[in-house]
């Protein structure tokens, strides 16, 4: 069998604090070093991925004045 994909398929685990290789469960991912859960990202990662995703949505490369009201009032 050819497990070759599986070197660039990796998650976070909180309990190793890297990226590791996991076992897929329909439910849960679990890692191959530990046995503990892992996620998609590390939570640095997420923060970072959804904080781009709601704070930017749409990036255009038009800068206009609309959208920096936007932020403004937002925050
Ligand atoms: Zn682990």
């Amino acid at each position: 069998m050819n497990y070759g994909a599986f070197q660039h398929d990796r998650k976070y685990c909180t309990h190793c604090q890297a990226y590791v290789a996991y076992l897929a469960s329909p439910t849960l991912s679990y890692c191959t070093q530990c046995g503990g859960e892992v996620r998609l990202m590390s939570p640095k990662d997420w923060e970072v991925f959804n904080h781009e995703r709601s704070s930017r949505p749409r990036p255009k490369r038009k800068k206009s004045t609309q959208t920096t009201r936007r932020k403004r009032s937002a925050v």
